[in-house]
């Protein structure tokens, strides 16, 4: 395996696409060009947190101690790899369902594209390095608390099996930053910190937008040409079809990742255009949370308490309104509107077909029917009847004895179940389960009949299906909380744990638990804000 040192750069977008004219690092409109040339910011005591030697591994090197100092000055932005040449993205977006005109990379500067021993290129992306001229009137940096959020989900989330940007590094800059907290009992300065991350392309729907919205439409082919060269060559030469089979295969990924993110009760909370990637990955942790009690309509971003719009249960509709920008961006190139929303359609039958797969595999079914949509509603019902833990439910609902071989429908034992309430439930709860589970039971049968070894299969698709361990938002603060005082051992174990969400490991049952009550209305814990 090769050295950190001997990574290797092939810097195709910057290469590929016109840059921005000046070299005035403040904000600024930047037109006729996609990216600009700026430098990171010198952290004065960089120092590793932790990393990703999973994406060190897909980079193609294994992170050797004497390469430990370089490593963590090039990850805080302090040095450059020969190869390396750093540059801001510019992009627009809708945000909160409103067109924001022109965002960017803001606090976020690409060091380059790497090439891996398979020849893929993987852009190495430092969030947290500073000023840009897309910082708008924030201050291009990130602080602790935000950085171990996002190192520890895009990590969680791939070992999920969610589409995600990966991280490679968290550091802390040994510099402090300020933020206008609603932390309980934090100074307003908090420690500074850069991650990195990693993915084959950091190009988002707003990308497409921007120029399409300034009628620059040269500009907007010469993109669109770009990623179907790098990120698509599977549709051909640029031209009409392949731009059409490009949108439908964005639409297709992005609901690929929605339904990710229905099974694992995972909220987004920021879905404004520019945070949709283009590959389908889940992109920009920011306001991010994990249901706890399961309610379609909990969003854990306060700045979206008001309209809700990024709410667990709207992340459907949201994700094809954002598609639906894409197809306007991308409507003076093929300039029909018929294939454009065929591309929706792929993106909803996508979703459904996923849906329904998902949610059979929940419930440990091999094969979804139409009666199913029932079941499912019925227990969508049941759970918030009163408050649900949906990991701890699914979890243990594989373990629920259903008394399959008995032919009279005999009360089943749900009190592994009541492990996932919050709450003593109300009058006629357990008369609703019992119905449920009762059906379930008639289902699960069925099945059994007509498939060998049904039963352990249920059991391991059920198992691989519903997550065991996720990064719940309670366990996130407790690794910040720690962190911020130096210590940074819950980052190491939950970035662990998180590599295995299905595994049993007994030997980390405490994390497999209920949100406490302490952290029921704590900020960072269900309550998190755009800016950080
Ligand atoms: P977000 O809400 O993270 O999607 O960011 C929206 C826009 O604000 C993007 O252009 C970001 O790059 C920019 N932005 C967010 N936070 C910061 C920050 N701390 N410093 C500079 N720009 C930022
Ligand atoms: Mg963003
Ligand atoms: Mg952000």
């Amino acid at each position: 395996s090769r050295t950190f040192q001997s990574l290797q750069f092939d810097n195709r977008f910057i290469q590929q696409l016109p840059a921005d004219p000046e070299h005035r690092n403040f904000p600024r409109s930047v037109e006729g060009a996609l990216w600009s040339e700026v430098q990171p910011r010198v952290a004065s005591r960089p120092s590793l947190v932790a990393y990703s030697s999973d994406v060190a591994n897909d980079l193609g090197f294994d992170l050797t101690d004497a390469d430990k100092t370089l490593f963590t000055e090039v990850m805080a932005g302090n040095r450059l790899l020969p190869g390396m040449q750093p540059y801001a993205m510019v992009y627009g977006g809708h945000q909160f369902g409103n067109w924001a005109g022109q965002l960017g990379d803001g606090r976020a500067i690409n060091l380059g594209e790497a090439v891996t021993p398979q020849g893929d290129h993987l852009t190495l992306q430092l969030k947290g390095a500073g000023l840009t001229p897309y910082s708008r009137t924030a201050d291009g940096l990130a602080v602790l608390r935000s950085s171990v959020r996002e190192f520890l989900c895009s990590e969680a989330m791939h070992y999920l099996g969610v589409p995600t940007t990966r991280a490679l590094s968290l550091v802390t800059t040994g510099d402090n930053v300020r933020r206008d907290m609603f932390y309980n009992g934090r100074p307003e300065w908090e420690p500074g910190a850069v991650v990195c991350r990693v993915a084959p392309s950091f190009t988002r729907f707003g990308h497409f937008e921007l120029p399409a919205s300034r009628g620059d439409i040269a500009l907007l082919r010469q993109l669109v040409d770009v990623t179907l060269r790098n990120d698509f060559p599977q549709f051909g030469e640029p031209g009409k079809a392949a731009y059409i089979a490009f949108f439908h295969d964005v639409s297709r990924r992005t609901a690929e990742m929605v339904a990710h993110w229905m099974r694992v009760g995972f909220v987004h909370g920021v879905m404004n255009t520019d945070n949709m990637s283009i590959l389908g990955l889940t992109i920009d942790y920011g306001p991010y949370g994990w249901l706890e009690g399961f309610d379609p309509a909990w969003t854990p971003n306060t700045t979206d308490a008001e309209g809700r719009r990024y709410r667990y249960g709207n992340q459907p509709s949201v994700a094809l309104w954002n598609l639906a920008q894409l197809g306007n961006a991308l409507y003076p190139l093929v300039e029909e509107v018929e294939p454009l929303n065929a591309g929706l359609d792929v993106y909803r039958q996508t979703l459904e077909q996923a849906r329904q797969l998902d949610m059979t595999a929940k419930l440990g079914l091999q094969q979804w029917q139409p009666e199913d949509d029932l079941l499912i509603d019925d227990l969508h019902r049941v759970l918030q009847l009163t408050e649900t833990d949906m990991t701890i439910f699914y979890r243990h609902l594989a373990d629920v004895d259903l008394q399959l071989n008995s032919v009279a429908a005999e009360t089943i034992d749900a009190s592994l179940l009541a492990e996932a309430l919050y709450r003593a439930p109300p009058a006629g709860y357990q008369q609703q389960l019992q119905n449920w589970l009762q059906q379930y039971r008639l289902r699960v049968q069925q099945e059994a009949q007509q498939y060998d070894d049904a039963l352990n299969r249920r059991y391991r698709l059920m198992q691989s299906t519903n997550p065991k361990y996720v990064l719940r938002n309670y366990l996130a603060q407790q690794a910040i909380d720690l962190a911020t005082d130096g210590d940074y051992s819950m980052v190491q174990r939950l970035l662990d744990v998180l590599k295995r969400p299905y595994d049993e490991q007994p030997e980390h049952q405490d994390l497999f638990a209920k949100r406490p009550e302490w952290a029921r209305n704590k900020a960072g814990c269900s309550m998190l804000s755009c800016s950080s």
